[in-house]
C-alpha cells in the first residue's frame, strides 16, 4: 500500500480515472496469457505502465509523461482487486530469492531509480534524503551504490530511523542538523507539501534538490528567492518507466535490500480497515469506489 493509495481514494488525484481500484505496488502470479503461455502459473513483476506510443512525449522517449498514459491502479484495476490485467510483454518472473512482498516494492524501485537518472551524478558528493519511507531509503540505498562521498537521511519517526540503522544508513530526526554540513543534492521524498521550503533551505548553494514525493493538491507559501540567491536546481520526479530490469538488476545483486522496508503481510480482507484508520474519509471513498466497480 503506498501514501498515493489514500489521496486517491479521497478524490484528489491528478490524471485518475475513477472509478478504480488502487494498487500499483504489486508482485502476482498470472492466471492466463495468450501471447506468453510459458508464464501461466509464474509468480511475476511487470512494469504497470502504458504510453500510447503516439504523442509527442512518446516521441521523445518521455514515456513516463505520456499524455494518454495508462496504469495500473490509476487507469485501470489495480492489484487490490482479485485480478488484474495487464500487457504480457510488461512482465518480468520474479526472482527465486524474492518473496512477493519484496516484488511490491520494486515498482518504487523504478521510481527511485528514475530520481537517480533525473538528478546530478552521486558519485563524491554529499547527498541528503528527507524521509525515511519506502522511496527515501531506496533512494538512499541507490546514492550508497552510486558512491556518494556521505548519505545521510532526516526522518522525524524513530522506527523509520532504526529501519535506516538496519541497512546501514545514517539518519538524524530533524532537518536543521543537516547545518554544519549542508548536502548538494537533496532528495524530497516526504510527500508534504511544507517540507519543500525548508528543504530548499538546507540545500548547499549551487546544489540540486529532487522532489519526488507526491503532495497532490496541497499548497505551500515559498519566497522564490531561495531557489534565486542559492542557484539552486530543482528537478521534479513523476515515475519511472522502462527500469524494471535495472531494478531487478539492483536488487539480484546486492546493492539495494528491500526485506527490511516491508512491514508484516495482512490479507486483503483488511484493507478497508487498514484505510480507515481515524479518518472515515478515505473508507466511505473506498465503499463509492469498489460499488462503482461492481465490487460490492
Ligand atoms: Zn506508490
Ligand atoms: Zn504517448
Amino acid at each position: 500500500m503506498c501514501g498515493t493509495d489514500l489521496r486517491l481514494l479521497r478524490g484528489g488525484l491528478h490524471d485518475a480515472r475513477y472509478p478504480v481500484i488502487p494498487g500499483h505496488e504489486w508482485a502476482g502470479r498470472v492466471l492466463a496469457a495468450p501471447s506468453r503461455p510459458e508464464l501461466v502459473g509464474v509468480a511475476v513483476v511487470g512494469d504497470g505502465m502504458s504510453a500510447c506510443g503516439q504523442c509527442h512525449m512518446c516521441a521523445r522517449d518521455a514515456y513516463n509523461l505520456c499524455a494518454a498514459l495508462d496504469e495500473v491502479g490509476f487507469t485501470r484495476q489495480g492489484a487490490f482487486a482479485e485480478v488484474l490485467c495487464i500487457p504480457a510483454a510488461n512482465l518480468r518472473p520474479l526472482p527465486g530469492n524474492l518473496s512477493g512482498m519484496e516484488g511490491c516494492l520494486l515498482e518504487p524501485l523504478c521510481v527511485a531509480l528514475h530520481a537517480m537518472e533525473r538528478a546530478p551524478d552521486v558519485t563524491g558528493r554529499t547527498v541528503g534524503i528527507i524521509g525515511a519511507g519506502a522511496v527515501g531509503l531506496l533512494v538512499a540505498q541507490l546514492a550508497v551504490a552510486g558512491g556518494a562521498k556521505t548519505v545521510k537521511l532526516a526522518e522525524p519517526v524513530k522506527l523509520r530511523r532504526q529501519i535506516a540503522a538496519e541497512l546501514g544508513l545514517v539518519a538524524c530526526a530533524a532537518l536543521h542538523e543537516w547545518r554544519a554540513d549542508e548536502p548538494e543534492i537533496v532528495f524530497d521524498a516526504t510527500g508534504i507539501a511544507g517540507v519543500y521550503p525548508q528543504g530548499l533551505q538546507v540545500t548547499r548553494p549551487g546544489g540540486s534538490y529532487v522532489l519526488i514525493g507526491y503532495s497532490g493538491e496541497d499548497r505551500v507559501t515559498i519566497e522564490p528567492a531561495i531557489v534565486m540567491l542559492r542557484e539552486l536546481s530543482v528537478y521534479g520526479v513523476l515515475s519511472g518507466y522502462g527500469q524494471l530490469d535495472k531494478a531487478l538488476q539492483a536488487v539480484v545483486s546486492g546493492a539495494v535490500r528491500l526485506a527490511p522496508l516491508v512491514s508484516s503481510p495482512l490479507p486483503l480482507s483488511e484493507y478497508r480497515a487498514v484505510l480507515g484508520g481515524s479518518d472515515p474519509a478515505p473508507l466511505r471513498h473506498f465503499f463509492t469506489i469498489g460499488r462503482a466497480a461492481g465490487l460490492g
